[in-house]
């Protein structure tokens, strides 16, 4: 009997090794899928590598644009900040050129390090489709650098560790309200001291995580951690006290400028969900049975994730909802594009997506035990927003040309 019981446990042992050396050897050999379809050169020049020059090709354009339509607008907004007097959300705005029936919203960089994209999508977008539109009934609105701070130093957060996507309200119950589920998970995500990626910690991340998975199920880890918080400003996904700089200064542009328009349809532009290669349509969820159609008609022939997949969460304090509640009376269409880039709908790739984060705001906040880990950190963070693959940012461009173009045609059908 003895034997028995010793040889049970000595297997049980084995058992728990070998689970631990295979997840510990695929979590550190993970790679998202590749993109194999070659860079096509005419998509690439559209990206740029630092905030000024994105910013500087935006204005180009805009102006550009000024002298094919009437009664365009170019403007910018100055971000207060305590680091950096050069901090601006640019805009430029297209009015309907006959009657003011419909107005696009196309905005970048809510999460700042995600604006490398979103200007390259803004910039093919004002290049090339813009005077292919049919602009007499609509109006065209292109807001670039929502987070200018988050996109110069490529955090995904605003200078104070705020989470744009997060601080979106006009009520300020939003800011009291308590995420319990994220208290409880409050350690792992946001580790104190100097960050060292040698750390056993570290190390074995993804043993943490999922024993966390197992303990709570992905579908309620995913909701508490990436819902957002408001109990702890350096953590990760903290929406704020107040609306933020940011929020505040586009609120009375965006109100002055949808004033007009019956319709207004917002594409915000994000990257880092999903599949890698693959432009999601990630709206938050939807009730109302007409837009929800109406949403359908506008990208037909496109798969939306209306929240029915296992990967779907939702958000407290978005961009895009926020724009609907401050034109209450405007009939308002909001849509979210993400560019995947680190398949983070599976298992290792969320729980990879989630560690570049952790350890990206620990080494923010409480400093890197070496050069060496603050280089890794930071390249990967920005990596898993902004891909330095060739091949990922020509299909990316591709995808949104093809979405955009054919998304304007249906849009331009919409009616109240
Ligand atoms: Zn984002």
């Amino acid at each position: 009997m003895k034997k028995t019981l010793k040889i049970i446990s000595i297997l049980l042992v084995l058992i728990i090794l070998c689970a631990l050396v295979v997840t510990t050897y695929q979590y550190n050999t993970f790679t998202p899928v590749a993109v194999i379809q070659d860079a096509d050169s005419k998509n690439l020049v559209y990206f740029q590598n630092s905030y000024e020059e994105c910013r500087k090709n935006f204005i180009l354009l805009a102006d550009k644009i000024n002298k094919r339509f009437e009664k365009v607008t170019i403007s910018k907004l100055n971000i207060e900040s305590k680091k950096d007097p050069d901090l601006t959300i640019n805009y430029c705005y297209v009015p309907a050129q006959k009657k003011f029936k419909r107005l696009l919203i196309l905005s970048s960089a809510v999460h700042g390090i995600e604006g490398y994209v979103g200007s390259a999508v803004q910039q093919m977008f004002m290049e090339e489709l813009l005077e292919k539109m049919n602009l007499s009934e609509m109006g065209v609105l292109l807001i670039h650098g929502m987070n200018p701070y988050g996109f110069k130093y490529k955090r995904r957060v605003s200078e104070n560790n705020v989470d744009l996507n997060r601080n979106c309200s006009n009520d300020s119950k939003l800011y009291k309200s308590i995420n319990a589920g994220y208290s409880n998970l409050y350690t792992m995500l946001n580790p104190k001291g100097e960050v060292s990626l040698k750390s056993i910690k570290n190390m074995f991340f993804q043993i943490n995580a999922i024993q966390k998975i197992i303990q709570y199920s992905m579908g309620t880890l995913r909701q508490a951690i990436l819902q957002g918080q408001y109990q702890y400003p350096e953590g990760l996904y903290f929406g704020g006290n107040e609306l933020e700089p940011s929020i505040k200064a586009i609120t009375p542009v965006l109100k002055q400028i949808t004033e007009n328009y019956g319709i207004v349809f917002n594409i915000d532009l994000h990257t880092g969900y999903g599949a890698r290669g693959t432009l999601h349509l990630f709206p938050n969820p939807i009730e109302d049975k007409k837009l929800k159609n109406d949403i359908e008609t506008i990208f037909s022939g496109k798969h939306i994730d209306w929240g029915d997949g296992d990967n779907f969460y939702t958000v407290t304090g978005d961009f895009t909802s926020y724009i609907g509640r401050i034109i209450p009376k405007k009939y308002y269409i909001p849509m979210v594009f993400e560019f995947g880039t680190l398949d983070s709908q599976t298992t290792m790739g969320s729980i990879k997506s989630l560690h570049n984060m952790i350890v990206e705001n620990q080494g923010f906040h409480h400093n890197y035990k070496t050069k060496k880990d603050e280089i890794k950190i930071n390249k990967d963070i920005l990596e898993m927003y902004y891909p330095t693959s060739e091949n990922w940012k020509s299909k990316a461009i591709e995808d949104a040309r093809i979405i955009l173009s054919k998304s304007m045609k249906q849009f331009s059908s919409i009616e109240r």
